[in-house]
């Protein structure tokens, strides 16, 4: 018990089949990402600032916490803040394009969606060991393709993740093994367009939670 829950999928293991495989959700929601909640209800014992404050807040000045706790805080508040965003923006029925203002902006600043999709592949193939690749929205409103490794939060640079897929080994490798690029490829098919859209809306009035 704490004050960090593991947020509940709101679909089933094997909603996003044939793309990702039930045990691979299974493991990487129920371990993986239970993982972080204990190692943070852990961390909060003894920092039960860290179980009160916005996670945006924690994140975006990491460099203010004692060196005992930043490397834990970074990687599992960062994990958490991670994971929650990946199981909101995917779903069954998912796939598709992107509507709106939100394709307007993929145009705008990421070269149109094809385009988008390439590079957003190409740069998570590329992103060496752990990681994620994300569209990350600046201050400006300005979307770009960017990785960081581990689970470094793109709001350590002061931008906000919109949406990202886990490149990191346990995030494919029952179904997929070394075939990263074909993972890559496959996942569009369980984005859930909308919710990247709310998140969208959520950046640019500065209401986005993780
Ligand atoms: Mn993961």
């Amino acid at each position: 018990a704490g004050p960090f829950t593991l947020p509940p999928l709101t679909y089933p293991f094997n909603a996003l089949e044939p793309h990702i495989d039930a045990r691979t959700m299974e493991i990487h929601h129920d371990r993986h990402h239970q993982a972080f909640i204990t190692n943070l209800n852990n961390l909060a014992k003894t920092n039960p600032q860290l179980g009160t404050a916005q996670i945006t807040d924690v994140l975006g000045n990491i460099n203010a916490l004692n060196d005992d706790i930043k490397f834990a805080v970074r990687n599992n508040l960062g994990g958490h803040a991670h994971h929650t965003m990946f199981w909101e923006i995917m779903g069954p029925g998912g796939g598709g394009k992107p509507q709106g203002d939100l394709l307007a902006a993929i145009d705008k600043d990421l070269g149109g969606l094809e385009k988008f999709q390439n590079d957003f592949n190409a740069a998570g193939g590329r992103q060496f060991g752990s990681g994620w690749v994300f569209v990350t929205v600046a201050k400006d409103g300005k979307l770009a393709i960017e990785t960081r490794p581990n689970q470094d939060n793109p709001i350590m640079d002061g931008k906000r993740a919109l949406m990202g897929n886990d490149v990191w080994e346990h995030a494919y490798y029952l179904n997929y093994q070394n075939r990263r690029a074909d993972y890559l490829k496959a996942w569009w098919n369980t984005v859930n367009w909308n919710k990247v859209a709310e998140r969208y809306a959520a950046a640019r009035t500065g209401t986005l939670g993780v």
